[in-house]
Formats: C-alpha cells, structure tokens, sequence
C-alpha cells in the first residue's frame, strides 16, 4: 500500500529493508567434471545430473548429419 515517504519513520523503513539483503549462492561441485553448479541442477559445463548426462553439449551434436 503506498504511504506518503514523511510518513515512515527512520525505524519503520529500517524494519522493511532488514529483510531486503541477498543471501549468497551455495554451489556444488559436479561429481563428474568437478566444475561449481547451483544444486539441485543439471551442470552448465558437462550437462550430468546425478552421474549421468541428461543434457547433450552442443559440441556433442552433429547438425550436419541432415543436411547432406
Ligand atoms: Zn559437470
């Protein structure tokens, strides 16, 4: 609800923004290439969840393949 700022009080805007810090990141290290990844997500660098590769690399697929 919008409050006109000579409203809040030094305390009362002091209280809203006790709760406006950002938590800092908790990255794992991928089990398989051993690169930091956000947990609970597939691995940016070598595309492995939980020992095994869910997600192909682009340098891993040939596109070429159709084409000729
Ligand atoms: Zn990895």
């Amino acid at each position: 609800m919008a409050v006109p700022k000579s409203k809040i009080t030094r305390s009362r805007r002091g209280q809203r923004r006790s709760h406006d810090s950002l938590v800092a990141a908790n990255p794992n290290e991928c089990p398989s290439c051993g690169e930091l990844k956000r947990p609970h997500h597939v691995c940016p660098s070598c595309g492995h969840y939980a020992d095994r590769e869910v997600v192909a690399l682009v340098d891993d697929v040939d596109l070429d393949d159709d084409a000729a």
